[in-house]
């Protein structure tokens, strides 16, 4: 259905489950684990995971400054929970490596550990959609948004959890472990977008 070459970074984290969704949009994504297979994607989501694990693999792989460069110069990506970690200018308290480019502020584990991981209906853009299923696991929050062009997409708990500055997309909440594809299909037209 489609010809848009969209990656899933692959070095740690549910890179499948990402997959699975791409596919459930028509998009056919591949894996990310090289500068040259970075080279050649339109778009790319990085994974859930653990954000300071991807931050060192991602310097390890030599992708770090190439992903940076690829992100200022437009490439859409679209970061779930450690990946929306990994693009935050801001990490409250800590100084882990990371891409950096988006002007907000989290905090890890915001909402507790493991076992307090938690589900909330979320609203997403048309009011007359049936909610989706937030899952949240280990999540950060989103404390701060840093400059007036990061847009809040979606809320929980009177937090913004899906939040947009022009092409980088930026969630707390695992969409990709669940089958409603309705995140995925949006970044999917931000890509086709360019
Ligand atoms: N708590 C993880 C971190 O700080 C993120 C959890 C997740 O991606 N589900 O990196």
């Amino acid at each position: 259905m489609s010809q848009l070459n969209i990656g899933v970074l692959g070095l740690q984290g549910d890179v499948a489950e990402h997959l699975a969704s791409l596919s459930r949009c028509g998009v056919a994504g591949c894996r990310v684990r090289r500068a040259g297979e970075l080279a050649e994607v339109d778009g790319l989501i990085i994974p859930g995971g653990e954000s300071s694990t991807i931050g060192m693999l991602l310097d390890r792989f030599g992708l770090m400054v190439p992903l940076r460069k690829r992100i200022r110069g437009g490439m859409p990506v679209y970061g779930t929970c450690a990946g929306l970690i990994l693009l935050a200018t801001e990490i409250e308290g800590s100084r882990q490596t990371r891409i950096g480019c988006m002007d907000v502020a989290v905090l890890r584990n915001a909402y507790g550990r493991q076992v307090d991981s938690f589900e909330a209906p979320l609203q997403f853009r048309d009011e007359d959609q049936p909610p989706m299923r937030g899952i949240f696991i280990r999540a950060p929050r989103i404390t701060r948004l840093l400059d007036p062009k990061v847009q809040v997409l979606m809320e929980a708990h009177g937090d913004p959890v899906l939040v947009r500055q022009g092409t980088m997309l930026a969630g707390s909440f695992h969409p990709e472990l669940t089958d409603d594809a309705r995140v995925h299909r949006y970044f999917v037209e931000m890509v086709r977008h360019g």
